[in-house]
């Protein structure tokens, strides 16, 4: 089932009225805005739609979209890996007005009859992209040359070998 595409369009009030869930996967070439703000996808996001109405008769759609995707890490300016995660609570408007009435909780979806299903999961993920993407401690490359020139002593040592067998290799390739 979550293997499918999510179709592109819905009628989203009517989806609310009739209690209606769906499932999909939603490919990057189907989000330009998210493609030109990562490197790449792992694979497409995937998404949880639960429509339902709430007592005061809102047309309520419940979302959670993951995409595991590629952007460039801020310190060692290599590929690292990133998941984007939202869970939201959208509430279906018809313009800006109405959105100030909306309890906190949830989030205004403009939207006339039939909504563009790619871009609201578009949105989504573009809510979820942080500003800056950086690997772990442990994994980013930066800062273990960092870790290893801070270390003191005996430990230096161990460090400048891997240097003195690179240029062994150098020198082995230029006489080629
Ligand atoms: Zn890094």
């Amino acid at each position: 089932m979550s293997n499918d595409a999510l179709p592109r369009q819905a009628e989203l009030r009517q989806w609310s009225a009739r209690e209606i869930d769906a499932e999909g996967n939603v490919g990057l070439d189907k989000m330009p805005r998210l493609a030109t703000a990562v490197v790449d996808a792992a694979g497409p996001a995937t998404a949880v739609l639960k429509c339902s109405k709430d007592q005061q008769g809102r047309y309520l759609v419940r979302t959670r979209v993951e995409m595991n995707v590629l952007m460039t890490c801020q310190r060692c300016l290599e590929p690292c890996d990133v998941l984007l995660g939202t869970d939201s609570v959208l509430a279906c408007v018809w313009d800006d007005v109405t959105t100030g009435e909306l309890p906190a909780e949830y989030d205004p979806l403009v939207t006339g009859d039939v909504t563009d299903l790619h871009e609201l999961i578009e949105d989504e993920l573009l809510l979820a992209v942080p500003a800056v993407a950086m690997h772990s401690t442990e994994e980013c490359q930066a800062l273990s040359v960092k870790t290893t020139d801070d270390v003191i002593g005996e430990e230096v040592e161990t460090t400048t070998r891997p240097f003195a067998g690179l240029s062994e290799l150098l020198g082995s390739s230029d006489t080629n």
